[in-house]
């Protein structure tokens, strides 16, 4: 089994480029997309096949782009379980509700499948430092995995990232700077650096192929899990929105390797009501968003004013009959308490945004009680201690639970 990967191609012209060199954004300014061989992935890569590979997303290695395997970089990430949420689901008249939890993977975010394959990709071609801005968790993943690989790091995330992530990044030794801004401004620390020292690449945000490819495992997962289904719906919590744009990708491939037939999920992409630009643009009709104005989210990952791939995620969204949706931070933490409270799942704040907006279209009629629907968990609650105010009685050592 040996990756098919062919070429990269320019998200918006179609034009070839040398996959085996690295490679930033395409003459236009957009991401460069990985192409496979699918024919040739699909003689080694069948579903017999898989069901004797080891529980990891390098299972799908035909698809993916690392070449050799003494390149790959991995410490187990993949094959996340798929929950079935039966009280709360049967709550909210959605019985057939499933969650697939990202938040049991190294790092406790779904990141880590974008770094994994990134990072082992950019060491098969000879790079020795990453740098990239972060709202925290691609931070912290990417620096993980380049520790892992042998590589140095360069991370600049915005001061009210989450704590924990900053932790993250100087335990595995990476340089780490704190922007008192928003992920852009981190964008140009780390741009101007960049432009003052070498060996290191920019791996921003769909600004290197790979990062698509390692977060479409999701969907191939998915798939695979439901026994070469499809669900009805998928909702993700869209911030530069890498992980339905891979999904995405990773249904056109099956349906290319005849693993899935014309049906495609309703692909559903979840912002916040402060930061909520691709659903103003999926409202208005247009095929670009505008930079969203005073962003401001307790579900910090997906803080995100203006994506550079936000046409792939209208494209994706509309291809499928999806929607998006925008919910207020106080319902997506009054939904991470419920859901905690009835399945013994404590959630991320982005992961919580998709359950209030599962809510909001169930009562509204887009989801009706018969769907399979699937909702992305990105990240561990644990990660987000400051989401959850803890007031309880601190008793003194003799102490008794007042009556
Ligand atoms: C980064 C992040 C997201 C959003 O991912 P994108 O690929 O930027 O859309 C969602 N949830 C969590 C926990 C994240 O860290």
């Amino acid at each position: 089994m040996e990756s098919a990967l062919t070429h990269l191609e320019c998200s918006r012209s179609g034009e070839r480029y040398d996959a085996d060199i690295v490679q930033g954004l395409s003459k236009e300014a957009v991401p460069l997309i990985a192409r496979y061989d699918v024919e040739r992935a699909g003689r080694t890569l069948t579903r017999e096949a898989l069901a004797t590979r080891p529980p990891d997303l390098w299972r799908y290695r035909e698809m993916l782009p690392v070449r050799d395997s003494d390149h790959v970089i991995t410490l187990g990430e993949g094959m996340t379980p798929l929950v079935p949420l039966p009280r709360y689901g049967a709550r909210l008249g959605l019985p057939r509700l499933l969650m697939k939890d990202e938040g049991l993977i190294p790092t406790g975010s779904f990141k880590a499948r974008g770094a994994a394959v990134g990072v082992s990709r950019a060491h098969e071609l000879g790079v020795t430092g990453i740098a990239m801005p972060t709202n925290g968790n691609a931070g912290s993943a990417w620096a993980t995995y380049s520790a892992r690989a042998g590589m140095k790091s360069l991370i600049a995330m915005p001061v009210a990232a989450p704590a924990i992530t900053r932790t993250e990044c100087v335990a595995v030794g990476a340089e780490l700077y704190l922007v008192d801004g928003l992920i852009g401004d981190a964008g140009r620390v780390i741009a101007s650096a960049l432009a003052a020292r070498d060996g290191y690449q920019d791996v921003s945000t769909l600004k290197e192929p790979y990062r698509i490819e390692g977060k479409k495992t999701m969907g191939y997962e998915i798939v695979e899990q439901l026994g070469f289904r499809v669900p009805d719906a998928i909702l993700y919590p869209t911030g530069g929105g890498v992980g339905l744009i891979g999904i995405f990708k990773a249904l056109r491939e099956m349906q290319q390797l005849g693993w899935i037939g014309d049906k495609l999920p309703k692909l559903i992409a979840v912002q916040a009501e402060g930061c909520a630009p691709i659903v103003r643009a999926f409202r208005s009709g247009a095929e670009v968003s505008e930079p969203f104005p005073n962003p401001h989210t307790v579900a910090f990952g997906i803080t995100v004013p203006k994506a550079l791939g936000d046409f792939l995620v209208l494209h994706a969204v509309r291809a499928t009959g999806g929607t998006a949706v925008a919910v207020s931070d106080e319902a997506l933490l009054a939904e991470q308490r419920r859901l905690a409270a009835d399945e013994g799942t404590f959630i991320c704040p982005e992961g919580a945004a998709c359950f209030a907006a599962v809510r909001q279209l169930r009562e509204g009629g887009f989801l009706s009680s018969a769907d399979e629907v699937v909702v992305l968990n990105t990240g561990a609650g644990i990660k987000y201690p400051e989401t959850i105010p803890v007031d309880v009685p601190i008793l003194p050592p003799d102490g008794s639970i007042p009556a």
